[in-house]
């Protein structure tokens, strides 16, 4: 059984908070503060869908200010990142009159917690340092600091890597459907977890937000293929990654008929509900429900995926030529840090990377299977 030690959590809760008391240095106080709003989010967490003795408060915004709110903070998502934005322009421009028919259901099958963790480990085990022995560290701490949790049906492969900031500790969570789904899902977590110990407090690097994703997506594809080998279940190994690119391109044309709005009304009209409407029923055709899927997305929540999705599948035909290449090129794109926005896409491309430039490839390999994999027809 897994479960998190909320005895632990608890108690480190009150030694930080101690400490953050009684320290006088303002630097340090703020640290110890940081690390605390960390604990207490990681408690709200647990209290709210681990343990479930609490509601999720649910605020039900008027849908005007929902609107505006998502359209202010998507002007900020451009204004910070929008030199990422042809990437995500050119892989929506691709594909975008190809059909490509939404992907099969997954089987459901029966996996226990334990069978998840052991195809875990074997996974990463048979990779190289630092990965393997940083899992390791990771898999050690598993009884208290990993949960599973049932999945409400709407929702599909969700989890969360916890990090206690300015510590070694991540809390991880990993929502189960009881599919194939299920062994990629904990791949994905604990990715981000090894992430945070190789490389302390980059999730709050936010000019790195664009790459977030890539070890764990890059993880994904490759754990997908191992333990689709070790499962004998390539067929739902190929839908998971069906599944993923067809989500990240239904992102993808989001997020560019979003920009394409934004650049063609004012920022009066925009106010304007019913003419933004009008603009997506009249230039997409779009129906009432997509429109207001739509301009209830915050392009933040999506945009990093993207990025990251087509970084990690350039690694992933640099690993499937020389394993340990892409694995020594994902260590040093972890370390990145304290570079500026520009300057980590910039670096990326020194590394020879340069995203979304084998993405045909990757859609006739997943969806027509006509690819090769370790010199093996597929
Ligand atoms: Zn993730």
């Amino acid at each position: 059984m897994y479960r998190w030690n909320m005895n632990n959590i608890n108690n480190m809760y009150l030694y930080y908070h101690k400490r953050m008391i009684e320290e006088k240095n303002p630097v340090l106080k703020r640290k110890y503060q940081e690390v605390i709003d960390s604990l207490f989010e990681i408690i709200d967490f647990y209290e709210i869908n681990l343990n479930k003795k609490r509601k999720a408060v649910i605020i039900d915004d008027c849908e005007d200010f929902s609107y505006r709110d998502v359209i202010n903070d998507d002007f900020r998502t451009l204004h910070d990142y929008g030199i990422y934005a042809p990437i995500i322009r050119d892989f929506n421009e691709q594909f975008k009159s190809v059909f490509i028919k939404q992907p099969s259901e997954l089987s459901k099958i029966k996996i226990s917690e334990n069978n998840i963790v052991t195809l875990s480990t074997l996974f990463y085990q048979q990779l190289n340092e630092p990965f393997r022995d940083t899992y390791a560290h990771l898999a050690e701490h598993f009884k208290s600091r990993l949960a599973f949790r049932l999945l409400p049906k709407d929702l599909e492969c969700a989890g969360n890597a916890h990090i206690v900031r300015h510590t070694k500790v991540v809390y991880i969570d990993v929502g189960i459907e009881n599919t194939f789904q299920d062994y990629i899902s904990l791949v994905h977590e604990a990715s981000h977890a090894i992430t945070e110990l190789l490389n302390p407090d980059i999730i709050w690097d936010f000019n790195k937000y664009c790459f977030t994703e890539v070890d764990s997506l890059f993880f994904e594809i490759v754990g997908g293929d191992f333990i689709g080998d070790k499962t004998n279940n390539k067929k739902d190994d190929l839908i998971v990654k069906q599944r993923i690119f067809y989500d990240y391109l239904e992102c993808a044309s989001i997020i560019c008929a979003k920009m394409d709005l934004y650049s063609c009304l004012s920022k009066k009209e925009l106010r304007n509900n019913k003419l933004i409407k009008q603009y997506y029923k009249e230039e997409f055709g779009l129906k009432k429900q997509k429109i207001e899927e739509i301009s209830l997305t915050y392009i933040h929540e999506i945009w990093h995926y993207i990025i990251s999705y087509l970084t990690a599948i350039e690694l992933y035909y640099i690993y499937l030529n020389d394993k340990d290449e892409a694995l020594s090129l994902l260590y040093k794109i972890i370390l990145l840090k304290g570079l500026k926005t520009q300057e980590y896409l910039d670096k990326i491309k020194e590394l020879g990377i340069e995203p979304g430039k084998n993405i045909t490839n990757y859609y006739n390999l997943i969806f027509k299977n006509m690819g090769e994999r370790n010199g093996k027809k597929l």
